[in-house]
């Protein structure tokens, strides 16, 4: 069979990089231990191979589609609901009141990469499923988490979060969808909600839609969006199901994701449908941003998944395919011998090194972020502050950076396949397609950008900032103890000047209220800002591998160890050296994409 991934890779992150043991010495993981977590992993590992990459090129061939008003979607999809439910990953994080098992978050999230490197189809129909389930533990009334939670950490009932409108997709503040209270507590509401993923299907008997919508007479904006739960069939007092007149009337064919339903909802026409309030009313935006961003982190994971897939597969073909000759010392061929193997040519080397530079980078990131949510959910005081500050700033660039930087890194490995990589018979397009829309949904990568400059870098006087800045100081340090790493602690540090510089030369439009021109590049500045985050982690990869020569502990071969180095160098030269070259943007203060009347862009 194919490799889609490499585990030691996997494990090596979650357990030496981001120390596993550390985080399952709090008290609400003291029944865990590292074998338990790796046994668990196992067995996901040998779900999908068995399970889910043997249909992944199917549900890409024979899409889930829309007729007679229904959705259909692969028979795999409703199994794996029921499957996940019994292997604890839709609620195994969850409180053990909920039937949960309390794993970290870090732990999930490793299941979830194998799953979604294996078939990145299947992992939103659960995950969503988690995601509702979680808003509704955390915000619901006792009665909402007692009628629907139980059922959807099993898998029998699915969770959706329905927040798009035809006319308000990046703007929420847009939403039109409204409510009317009842007497009874309930309210009617309608509205047609549009790119539902996993919506609906024949597979699963209820879908739990956590649905955005305006109470009459609510203020206009933000501050006038409520949460709802609207199931698709409402539950009777014996248990039984009646239709809540929730109407799929359209799906959407895609590029890719085409085994994962995207769906058109309708609710309230021709009848009422009735929904329950989450929490207060006019917060739901505010809870919803519990929801968005698990669902960041997930997105940046999934995205991380394709590159990492991607990667395996083009690694695999490059030790396969035979073309040209090595050049002798002369700079000449000799043509009497063999053709070698394309992976002895520099060029297709540097672009496998490309894309392991940048999957292992947005996997350790991704990782990161589970492991400071799990600290921070154990943390007090200033410690939970303070982790949950680098959380709100890390979010946007775990989704962004392996979303945009994984496009060019599956491109790379398509290209890796010459002209077999247009063709339909290998899976590189499949991959490309499916990594597509990540920089899309979840908030695009302009959106994305906009929230680090404009929300999180100014955060708290900055405080998060200085709060990154400091993990990068540890690296620094750690690195510093090993001649063969300490100039990459100046390289780091040369990044941080860059950012440094940018920010002194834009802050000033902000401070003369001069917002637009400070946010005119915003996703220019994530380049930067997510490509030094990334040599952080590979700093902290490659101290991590070198403490491990250096001991002679090893558990993995030594050649794996030596690989995350030169890796970390790789990305160091070819990829930390660009942010110069970004930078140079906002040394040029002629504001082109401001100054400029719509009719000249013709
Ligand atoms: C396959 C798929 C699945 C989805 N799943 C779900 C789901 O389950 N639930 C759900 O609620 N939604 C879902 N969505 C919706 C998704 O979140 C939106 O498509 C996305 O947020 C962008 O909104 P939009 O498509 O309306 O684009 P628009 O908001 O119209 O944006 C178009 C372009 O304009 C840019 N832009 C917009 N506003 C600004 C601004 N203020 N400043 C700078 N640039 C701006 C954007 O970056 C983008 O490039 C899904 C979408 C797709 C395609």
């Amino acid at each position: 069979m194919n490799t889609y991934f490499n585990y030691e890779t996997l494990k090596f992150i979650l357990h030496d990089v981001h120390r596993m043991n550390d985080i399952l010495k709090g008290d609400r993981f003291k029944d865990i231990d590292s074998d338990m977590i790796n046994i668990l992993l196992d067995g996901v590992k040998d779900y999908c191979d068995k399970e889910l990459f043997p249909i992944f090129r199917e549900m890409d061939e024979k899409p889930a589609y829309y007729e007679d008003g229904k959705i259909h979607v692969h028979p795999k999809v409703g199994e794996v609901m029921t499957d996940f439910g019994e292997m604890g990953l839709i609620g195994g994080h969850f409180d053990e009141e909920f039937g949960g098992m309390q794993l970290p978050h870090s732990v999930i999230n490793a299941a979830y990469t194998i799953v979604s490197t294996a078939n990145n189809n299947m992992s939103g129909y659960p995950g969503l499923t988690t995601g509702s389930a979680s808003l509704i533990t955390t915000f619901g009334s006792q009665e909402l988490k007692d009628t629907y939670v139980e059922k959807m950490l099993t898998g029998q009932w699915a969770g959706t979060m329905c927040l798009t409108e035809p006319q308000a997709g990046s703007s929420l503040s847009d939403i039109t969808s409204s409510a009317s209270a009842n007497e009874d507590g309930s309210y009617n509401v309608k509205g047609q909600k549009i790119f539902i993923s996993g919506g609906d299907h024949e597979f699963t008997e209820n879908f739990i839609h956590l649905f955005l919508a305006r109470i009459d007479g609510a203020p206009a904006g933000t501050k006038g969006i409520s949460l709802f739960v609207v199931p698709k069939m409402k539950i009777n007092e014996d248990g039984s199901l009646t239709p809540n007149n929730v109407k799929t009337i359209a799906d959407f064919q895609k590029m890719g994701q085409r085994g994962y339903c995207t769906t058109h909802l309708a609710f309230g026409e021709d009848g009422t449908t009735q929904g329950w309030l989450v929490g207060e009313e006019n917060r739901g935006l505010k809870y919803m941003f519990q929801m968005m961003n698990e669902a960041r982190i997930s997105v940046g994971r999934d995205a991380t998944a394709v590159s990492i897939a991607a990667y395996h597969a083009s690694l695999q073909y490059a030790n396969e395919r035979t073309q040209g000759r090595k050049l002798k010392k002369s700079g000449k061929k000799d043509a009497s011998n063999d053709p070698v193997k394309i992976i002895e040519h520099a060029d297709v080397r540097r672009m496998l090194l490309f894309q392991k530079a940048v999957s292992e980078g947005a996997l350790a990131l991704i990782h990161e972020a589970s492991s400071i949510h799990d600290r921070g959910y154990q943390a007090e005081g200033d410690e939970k502050k303070n982790l949950h500050l680098l959380l709100e700033l890390i979010t946007p660039i775990a989704k962004t950076y392996p979303s945009e930087k994984g496009k060019e890194a599956v491109d790379n490995g398509l290209q890796i396949l010459g002209g077999y990589g247009f063709c339909t018979d290998f899976i590189l397009q499949q991959y490309l397609r499916d990594v597509r829309i990540m920089s899309i949904y979840e908030g695009t990568t302009g959106i994305q950008s906009l929230d680090l400059l404009g929300r999180k870098i100014p955060m708290d006087g900055g405080k998060a900032v200085q709060l990154l800045v400091a993990e990068f100081q540890k690296e620094m340090t750690r690195a510093k103890a090993h001649e063969n790493l300490a100039p990459y602690a100046d390289k780091l540090a040369g990044g941080m000047k860059t950012i440094e510089g940018v920010l002194g030369k834009i802050s000033g439009h902000a401070m003369q209220g001069e917002f637009e021109k400070y946010l005119a590049d915003a996703t220019p500045f994530m380049q930067i800002f997510s490509t030094v985050v990334i040599a952080w982690q590979w700093l902290k990869m490659a101290n991590t591998a070198q403490e491990a020569l250096s001991s002679g502990e090893l558990t993995y071969s030594k050649e794996f160890y030596e690989s995350k180095i030169h890796t970390m160098k790789f990305f160091y030269k070819y990829e930390l050296s660009k942010i110069e070259g970004i930078a140079n943007i906002f040394n040029d203060d002629k504001f082109l994409t401001l100054q400029l009347e719509n009719e000249l862009i013709i």
